[in-house]
């Protein structure tokens, strides 16, 4: 590697030098540059929303302008139409914009896949023409006389002076985000893009992380209008169309998706690009607008080619990693009472589970109790890890019914099965490569956490966060990883990397850990060391239920065994009862990998 060009001292202090740089730039800049830069800061806002939600939360939205063009309006009316202060117009334009992105979301979130985006565009038409065919607000020719803002009797009408409160606003909301962006609900945001089915193993409510990031997004938008209303004096519709919503995917892509100051790098790079290309494209052409949109959509595409992280991350590589280990608490969270020994805590039974045509899982029924170790053992393609899917909720079951601590919990959602005790690992492990190895096993710490949204906005949750980290940790010493806990999990070698899911699922202090084949891709040391540490997770009262292929393993390991061959079970014993049995020496001769 080579040696980092900024010093993490360097790096601590960029911000301020930035804030320094921001603060003197009225006394050397021109009124044109000034109003640049406000141009810069509003988008900036505006950005940052969508990094949050596209670059972090793998979100798209093409109605951002209109979030703007709302809050904008709010502004506009509540003043110049009804009278009222430019803080009622502020309320007014946060809470419209919330609402409506509250509906929106409420309507397509839950589709997934590319209704977002979709529903997003026609919005952004729809209120587009709603703006221009109002005539209380203005149809095409729009609102005037909106007044500026007064702070403590200071009248923000000159471009210098709403400057200051444009960036002072900036600053704060990206405080904001990267308070949030390093907290529980943060790590789960992080994790939305690319992360959805192991954020529902551990217990995230996907849908409500969504809805959250979208809400916070449009308000951020909102706000971002209201300064705009009050910075011109005068709107109309066409700063809010979908183009406008375009330029705002664009500096949130620029600048760097998924980073905190690439809204404000990316928003300055749009910003001046346009400037110039306006100054430019006349020369070229007399139909300079649509020249205008051309250049918009080449760069777009250029990004996408080659700088798909943002300018900031191509400069990333000289920034080193912050590598210091969080704090942490003496002591962790509080436990759950793990039930009475021997008492049953899973019980399957008759379940089935069709593909179309292929009875993946066919009339399968067993049982689990407290403190034991029972193996799932059958060919490739047995219909193992459907029925992991089926256990931890990850799959509906066609019939039967599956009772997890004694509550039917057939086709309850992931997220409820997870909360209520169960954890679980995947045979193609999934964890968060670009985090660090603390990180990912906080992930499994989320369900025993309560901070909402707000306290992590406000990092109003340390003392909480603090104990966590004790949790994660410990985890991370008790799987044999607490040397590496600042890595990067995309960095371990497979053995270990299966190993930080188990420390992952242990963080979640447990009931039960279903674990899908961890020794695969292990070698012979490695496996001798994961038999040792599941037998200490059983030690400790948790019990598990493995899929494993390695019959040395298996048998050296668990307290009884259930075999599956084409989806039904063949038989249930322990492991000598299994061992010698011919129809499981006739399955396993006709099909082991
Ligand atoms: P195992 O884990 O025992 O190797 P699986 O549970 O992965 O087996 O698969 C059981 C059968 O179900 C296989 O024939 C597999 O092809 C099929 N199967 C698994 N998942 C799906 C799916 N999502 N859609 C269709 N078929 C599937
Ligand atoms: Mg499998």
């Amino acid at each position: 590697m080579s040696a980092p060009v900024l010093s993490p001292r360097v790096k601590r202090l960029l911000p301020w030098i930035v804030a320094a740089f921001i603060a003197v730039v009225p006394i050397f800049a021109g009124a044109f540059t000034i109003t640049l830069m406000n141009y810069i800061g509003i988008g900036a806002i505006v950005a940052l929303g969508l990094v949050l939600l596209t670059g972090f939360g793998g979100l798209t939205s093409f109605g951002q302008a209109a979030f703007v063009g709302i809050g904008a309006y709010a502004a506009a009316w509540a003043t110049a139409v009804m009278g009222l202060p430019p803080f009622a117009g502020l309320a007014l334009a946060l809470a419209l914009t919330a609402a409506v992105a509250l509906f929106l979301g409420a309507t397509t979130l839950r589709l997934g896949g590319h209704y977002l985006p979709l529903s997003t565009i026609a919005w952004g038409i729809a209120i587009y023409y709603l703006f221009a065919n109002i005539p209380s607000l203005g149809a095409h020719d729009g609102i005037r006389g909106i007044p500026p803002i007064t702070v403590f009797g200071l009248s923000l009408a000159p471009n210098t002076s709403i400057y200051y409160l444009i960036f002072a606003l900036v600053a704060e909301a990206m405080w904001l985000v990267s308070n949030l962006l390093d907290s529980r609900e943060g790590r789960a945001i992080r994790s939305l893009r690319g992360g959805a089915t192991m954020l529902a193993s551990v217990g995230v409510d996907l849908f409500r992380m969504r809805m959250l990031i979208f809400v916070f997004a449009a308000v951020l938008a909102g706000l971002a209008g209201w300064l705009y209303a009050h910075m011109l004096r005068f709107i109309s519709p066409s700063p809010f169309d979908v183009r406008a919503s375009i330029e705002y995917l664009l500096m949130a892509m620029a600048g760097g998706a998924a980073s905190i100051w690439g809204a404000l790098v990316g928003s300055a790079l749009v910003v001046f690009l346009k400037n110039w290309v306006q100054d430019i494209l006349p020369h070229l052409s007399k139909n300079a607008t649509q020249l205008e949109i051309v250049a918009f959509a080449v760069s777009l595409i250029l990004l996408l080619q080659y700088a798909r992280g943002g300018v900031l991350s191509l400069l990333g590589t000289f920034v080193p990693r912050d590598t210091t280990l969080p704090p942490a608490a003496a002591t962790g969270l509080p436990h759950r009472t793990p039930p009475a020994k021997g008492s049953e805590i899973l019980r399957v039974e008759g379940v089935t589970k069709r593909f179309g045509g292929l009875v993946a899982v066919n009339n399968v029924s067993f049982d689990l109790q407290a403190g034991e170790i029972l193996g799932l053992i059958g060919p490739n393609g047995a219909g193992k890890s459907t029925l992991f899917n089926l256990v931890s909720g990850a799959l509906g079951i066609n019939s039967g019914k599956i009772v997890f601590l004694g509550e039917d919990m057939s086709n309850a959602r992931q997220m409820d099965i997870a909360r209520a005790g169960l954890a679980r690992t995947f045979q193609h492990v999934k964890l968060r490569p670009g985090m660090t190895l603390v990180d990912n096993v906080l992930l499994g710490v989320y369900i025993r956490t309560q901070a909402g949204f707000g306290k992590c906005l406000l990092h109003l949750e340390r003392e909480e966060e603090r104990r966590a980290t004790r949790v994660a940790l410990d985890a991370l010493d008790a799987v044999g990883l607490g040397g590496k806990a600042m890595e990067l999990a995309g960095n371990l070698p497979l053995g270990n990397q299966r190993v930080l899911e188990i420390a992952r699922a242990l963080a979640a202090d447990p009931i039960l850990i279903v674990l899908d084949e961890p020794a695969a891709g292990l070698r012979k040391g490695e496996k001798d060391a994961l038999a040792v540490l599941l037998k200490a997770i059983q030690a400790r009262g948790v019990s598990i239920l493995l899929v494993e292929h390695d019959m040395d393993f298996v048998m050296g390991l668990v307290d009884r065994i259930v075999v599956l061959d084409f989806g039904s079970k063949l038989m249930e014993g322990t492991p000598a009862e299994v061992r010698a049995s011919p129809a499981v020496q006739e399955a396993y001769l006709g099909g082991v990998a």
